[in-house]
């Protein structure tokens, strides 16, 4: 019988590149995805700014 080449290798696990709730969607326009966060960790605030209808507001974070 034939040789049976062990070519099906399953693939890798893709990592899900998924930044951290870092991406999210616009309160204000409410477009999705559309705000993105800038961490600031010495003063534990997110700023966040809207590449669509350019708000930005700041967040806590933890
Ligand atoms: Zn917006």
């Amino acid at each position: 019988m034939g040789r049976r080449k062990k070519a099906n290798k399953p693939p890798p696990k893709r990592k899900i590149i998924e930044k951290l709730d870092s991406v999210f969607n616009c309160p204000f326009c409410n477009h999705e995805k559309s705000c993105e966060v800038k961490m600031d960790r010495q003063r534990n605030t997110g700023y966040v700014t809207c590449r669509v209808c350019l708000e930005d507001f700041q967040t806590s974070i933890n």
